[in-house]
């Protein structure tokens, strides 16, 4: 973990006060980059648009931004393909490798949104899908299968239902629960066979990524390391974490109970309506008014709504006149019952919007960069969630600590857990997944095997983008020395400080993708 530490500590030294960063030095770059600002403006709109949250923007409905959106696309692509590299600024060059990238992985020709399902679930079963349409497919299942999950008459969310498992008293209940989830795991594993969707999946994952390396690949090349590296640290982590946590082998319905005794002991002063009032009062005790900072809050439970929380822009900050024109930034989860770790997910997702809004850069260069830094960064504010002084501030209670940490530290572990397991599916996309997530939780996290089960499939993440749950794994690494770093350099924050948000901002986040994470 070494490496980590000196690399952000570099990182967290540097700042480069009074450049204009936000203007392109050449003229062809500047033009480009307005065309890149518009293009990514219509995507997210068309995108809040397909959410749900509105259904025209600036007068314009979606048909209309559609329009935009192709003609942007097109007009940039022209533009260029006629920008000669050679005799640019460094930075221009720069700007345009980032605007080349995001042209071919990000905005696609025909719009398509990641976030709504555009397929269903029982496509997935189609033997003949391509990468894409599988992933959509498998989403798909989450929204169908995971947010209809029948337990003791009701329909409950996925979510909600994870959310339960921590609190519901009676074993017998909680195990029937789990097995809830069983259409969810059979509609992406399908027979647990070499024709099961994910197993599918998992082949063109690997091929697709040959060319520019799998989401592993990424996150181990932005902290400098080898994706072998990562795997290890993984491993030693869990390692850690099977010595201290006492032995005992637990049933998979009993280890969100036996981790959340905090949620519990805390459930009554954390309904769901008072989420939205805590996020803000603690984020204005951390420097950040999200209401003066606009972000657009989209948290009500609907059918077909996305199946975890995210964030988005809308539009992007920039130039216009002269004048900074600032970001607009949303945030979409379903939140139909409370608890700590919704309350925790809910204070992640404003860390990813905070981030977005301290961002100030040229066109080309507005967007967060690195996924893993981006994870590991919006858990910064979140974790202070389990520190018995938030608790008592913002919830006139608290948990004894050794109870809150165990909280934090076992969903922690089953991030790990979901990390290391898909480094290994990715690197052999042949095995048996239930094997090797049986091979995990049962060594490192004690818990009892049941191989005959696909319980790994929790997690939309995991066919939606395959190999991305390392930016939470692994992401924890960085999450702690960012932690460790910030108190160091501006003081405590775990009840408050105005000085965090300015600090972190200038320091940390405004940047965007001016700069590679491995560099700074
Ligand atoms: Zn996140």
């Amino acid at each position: 973990m070494h490496k980590t530490t000196c690399l952000l500590a570099a990182f967290l030294a540097l700042s480069l006060p009074g450049r204009k960063a936000e203007i392109p030095s050449s003229a062809a770059a500047a033009e480009a980059e307005a065309m890149y600002a518009d293009l990514a403006d219509s995507y997210g709109i068309i995108s809040t648009i397909d959410s749900g949250l509105f259904a025209t923007y600036q007068g314009k409905d979606r048909a209309a931004w559609d329009c935009v959106y192709g003609e942007k696309r097109k007009q940039l692509t022209e533009k260029l393909g006629r920008i000669s590299a050679s005799g640019l600024l460094p930075l221009d060059a720069r700007a345009l490798d980032v605007m080349n990238r995001h042209l071919r992985d990000d905005f696609p020709e025909q719009f398509r949104d990641e976030n709504a399902p555009p397929k269903h679930c029982q496509d997935a079963q189609r033997q003949d899908l391509a990468m894409t349409s599988l992933e959509g497919a498998l989403h798909s299942c989450f929204t169908e299968v995971g947010n209809n999950l029948e337990f003791e008459g009701k329909r409950l969310t996925r979510v909600s239902a994870l959310g339960m498992l921590e609190e519901i008293n009676e074993e017998e209940r909680r195990k029937k629960l789990f097995y809830a989830f069983e259409p969810l795991w059979n509609a992406v594993d399908g027979k647990h066979n070499a024709t099961s969707p994910y197993r599918r999946l998992l082949p063109l994952v690997v091929s697709a990524e040959a060319a520019h390396g799998t989401r592993i690949d990424s996150a181990a090349k932005t902290i400098g390391v080898s994706p072998q590296e990562v795997e290890h640290w993984l491993e030693q982590i869990l390692d850690t974490w099977r010595q201290v946590d006492g032995g005992e082998m637990v049933e998979p319905w009993n280890f969100g109970y036996r981790g959340g005794e905090a949620t519990r002991l805390l459930s009554s002063v954390t309904p769901k309506d008072s989420f939205v009032s805590v996020n803000q009062r603690y984020y204005r005790d951390l420097g950040a008014d999200l209401q003066q900072l606009g972000v657009l809050y989209d948290l009500e439970v609907r059918p077909g709504k996305a199946p975890l929380a995210y964030t988005d822009y809308v539009t992007r900050g920039r130039l216009v006149d002269g004048k900074w024109r600032p970001t607009v930034v949303r945030i979409s989860g379903s939140y139909a019952t409370g608890g700590l770790g919704l309350l925790n997910e809910l204070i992640h997702e404003n860390g990813h919007a905070v981030h977005m809004m301290a961002i100030h850069v040229r066109p080309a260069f507005m967007d967060l960069g690195d996924a893993l830094f981006v994870e590991a960064f919006a858990d910064v504010p979140s974790w202070n969630t389990y520190e018995p002084a938030w608790q008592r501030k913002y919830l006139s209670r608290a948990a004894p600590e050794a109870v809150s940490l165990r909280g934090l530290f076992s969903s922690v572990m089953l991030d790990v857990a979901w990390a290391l397991f898909e480094c290994r599916m990715l690197h052999s996309p042949g095995v048996d997944p239930n094997a090797v997530w049986t091979e995990i939780t049962s060594r490192y996290l004690h818990i009892v095997p049941h191989p005959e089960l696909s319980w790994w499939a929790m997690r939309v993440q995991l066919v939606q983008m395959p190999g991305y749950m390392v930016n939470y794994g692994l992401g924890s690494v960085l999450t702690a020395d960012i932690r460790q770093h910030t108190r160091e350099a501006s003081g405590p924050f775990e009840v408050g400080n105005q000085q965090w948000y300015p600090w972190t901002s200038e320091h940390l986040l405004r940047f965007g993708e001016e700069l590679d994470t491995s560099t700074y």
